[in-house]
């Protein structure tokens, strides 16, 4: 999967969140990244999740971004 691909939007969300990832109806996934955050962390938030995506993490029920994740 190329990254440049990859779906990113950003949001405002708690300061302690970087971002997380979901689908959207097409079964695409999107990035969303805390407008809150300096570029330098939004990229490595960025960077982070692209892993989950290319690891399958979110196909996993037990993965939460949130609640600490299981891995
Ligand atoms: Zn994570």
């Amino acid at each position: 999967m190329n990254n440049e691909e990859i779906r990113t939007v950003l949001q405002d969300l708690p300061v302690s969140v970087g971002g997380f990832v979901f689908h959207d109806d097409d079964g695409q996934p999107v990035v969303v990244l805390n407008s809150r955050l300096s570029a330098e962390r939004r990229m490595k938030a960025f960077r982070h999740e692209v892993e989950h995506i290319e690891n399958g993490d979110m196909y996993d029920m037990n993965y939460n971004e949130y609640g600490g994740n299981t891995t």
